[in-house]
C-alpha cells in the first residue's frame, strides 16, 4: 500500500538550532503524521491501531515537554517566558486530554483531531520553541536573560505576528470545538441520569401496582378476607410444609345457618350485610400470623389454622361461634332467634401421600354433623 503524503511537511523554518529540541521536533512530526497517515486511510474503525499511535504521540509529547523545561531552567531563561512556556504545555495536555475522552463522539473526528495537532504543532514549533531558542543563544552569547526576552518578545510581535495570530486562531477555534462537545456531552449524560431516575420511580410504582394486584386477586371483593382459589392454594402449600415438619394442620368449616331464611326474610342486602359482619368476627378470632380465614363458598367460610391440634383448633371453632352469636343480629326464622353458624372441625398432621382433601372431606362430615345436631355450635371430626 502507498504511504500517503505527509501531512505535516518538515521546513527548515522549524529548526531552532538547538539539536535535542530539532531531533524532538522531528520525532514528534513523524509521530504526527503516523496517526494522521491511519486516520486518512479511513482505519479509523480500527481503534487499537489509532488509540495506540495516540498514546504514543501524547506520551512523546509528555517526554518533550519535560526536555524542554529542564533546557530553559539549565539556560536560565527569563522567569516569564518559562511560565507562560510551561503554562502552553499543560494547556495542550489538558485539551489532549478532552479530545482523547471525546474523540468517539465527535462528528468529524479524524479532522477534528488532525486540525487541532496541526494547529497546536505549527503554533508550539514556529512560536514558542524558536523564542526560546533564540533567548538560548543570546544567553549563551552573554545577553542577559532579561534583555533576551524583551527582545525576543519585540522580534516575534514583528516577524511572524500574523502568522502565529492565524495558527493561534485556528487552535482556538479547535479548542472552543472541544469545550462544547464536552458541554454536550455532560447535557447527555444528564438527560440520560434524569431518565434513568424517571424510570427507577416508574419501576417503583409498578412494584406496588403489582403487589396491590396480588392482593386483590387474592380477596374475596364483598368479605375482604382471602378468595376461594388463594384458599386452595394455601392449604396446598400447607399441607406440604406440614408434611415436611410433621405437625398438624387444622380446618374450620363454617356455614350461616338458615341462611336462605334470612335472606328471604331481611332482603339480599341485608344478607351482605350479615355476611360481611360474620367474616368480621371471625377474623378478630385470629391470633396467629399464619391463620387463614376465606370466603369457602356462598355463605359459607373456612379457616386454615397451621401447625394446631383438634383440641386447639375446637377452642378456636368455639370463641368464632360464641363471637358470631354475640353480634345479635336477630334472625327470625332461626330457632335460636339470632344469627348463628354451624363449624364443622379436623385436625391431620398429614403423611406424604395423603391428600389435603382428606381434611376438606372430614371437616365437612364435621360440619353436617352439627348441622344435624341443632346448629349454633361446633363438632369436630374424630
Ligand atoms: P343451613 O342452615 O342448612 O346452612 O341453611 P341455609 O339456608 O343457610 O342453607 P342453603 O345452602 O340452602 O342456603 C344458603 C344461602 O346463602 C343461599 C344463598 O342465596 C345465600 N348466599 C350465598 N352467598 C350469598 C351472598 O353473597 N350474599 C347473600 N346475601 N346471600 C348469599
Ligand atoms: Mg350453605
Ligand atoms: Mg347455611
Amino acid at each position: 500500500m502507498n504511504q500517503p503524503p505527509s501531512i505535516f511537511v518538515w521546513d527548515s523554518n522549524f529548526i531552532t538550532g538547538i539539536e535535542s529540541v530539532d531531533d524532538q521536533h522531528h520525532s514528534l512530526v513523524n509521530l504526527f503524521n503516523n496517526l494522521s497517515a491511519e486516520i486518512t486511510r479511513g482505519t479509523w474503525h480500527d481503534t487499537g491501531t489509532v488509540d495506540k499511535l495516540f498514546a504514543d504521540l501524547v506520551e512523546y509529547t509528555r517526554y518533550h515537554f519535560a526536555e524542554e523545561s529542564r533546557l530553559m531552567c539549565a539556560a536560565k531563561v527569563w522567569p516569564t517566558h518559562i511560565e507562560a512556556h510551561l503554562q502552553a504545555h499543560d494547556d495542550f495536555v489538558a485539551q489532549v486530554e478532552t479530545l482523547s475522552s471525546i474523540r468517539h463522539t465527535l462528528v468529524d473526528r479524524p479532522q477534528t483531531i488532525v486540525d487541532f495537532l496541526i494547529a497546536w504543532l505549527g503554533h508550539h514549533i514556529l512560536g514558542m520553541d524558536q523564542i526560546m531558542a533564540r533567548q538560548i543563544h543570546r544567553i549563551a552569547s552573554g545577553e542577559s536573560a532579561e534583555h533576551a526576552y524583551l527582545s525576543e518578545t519585540d522580534e516575534a510581535n514583528r516577524s511572524t505576528k500574523s502568522l502565529l495570530a492565524a495558527i493561534a486562531n485556528l487552535y482556538q477555534v479547535v479548542t472552543g470545538l472541544n469545550g462544547s462537545l464536552v458541554t454536550a456531552n455532560q447535557r447527555l449524560e444528564q438527560r440520560v441520569a434524569t431518565r434513568t431516575a424517571e424510570l427507577d420511580l416508574i419501576n417503583d410504582q409498578l412494584r406496588v401496582a403489582n403487589q396491590r394486584l396480588t392482593i386483590l386477586a387474592q380477596t374475596d371483593g364483598l368479605l375482604g378476607i382471602a378468595n376461594r382459589s388463594h384458599f386452595d392454594l394455601m392449604l396446598v402449600s400447607e399441607w406440604q410444609r406440614a408434611i415436611r415438619s410433621e405437625y398438624p394442620v387444622a380446618l374450620l368449616l363454617i356455614d350461616i345457618d338458615k341462611f336462605k331464611q334470612f335472606n328471604d326474610t331481611y332482603g339480599h342486602l341485608a344478607g351482605d350485610d350479615c355476611l360481611k359482619a360474620v367474616a368480621g368476627a371471625i377474623s378478630s378470632c385470629l391470633r396467629r400470623p399464619t391463620d387463614l380465614a376465606a370466603r369457602y363458598g356462598g355463605e359459607e367460610l373456612a379457616v386454615l389454622l397451621i401447625d394446631t391440634d383438634l383440641a386447639g383448633a375446637d377452642d378456636v371453632a368455639q370463641a368464632m361461634c360464641q363471637a358470631i352469636f354475640d353480634l345479635q343480629i336477630p334472625h327470625a326464622g332461626s330457632a335460636h332467634h339470632f344469627v348463628s353458624v354451624s363449624i364443622g372441625v379436623a385436625a391431620i398432621t398429614p403423611i406424604p401421600g395423603k391428600a389435603a382433601a382428606k381434611l376438606l372431606a372430614a371437616a365437612d362430615g364435621a360440619l353436617y354433623r352439627a348441622k344435624n345436631e341443632g346448629r349454633n355450635r361446633i363438632a369436630s371430626a374424630q
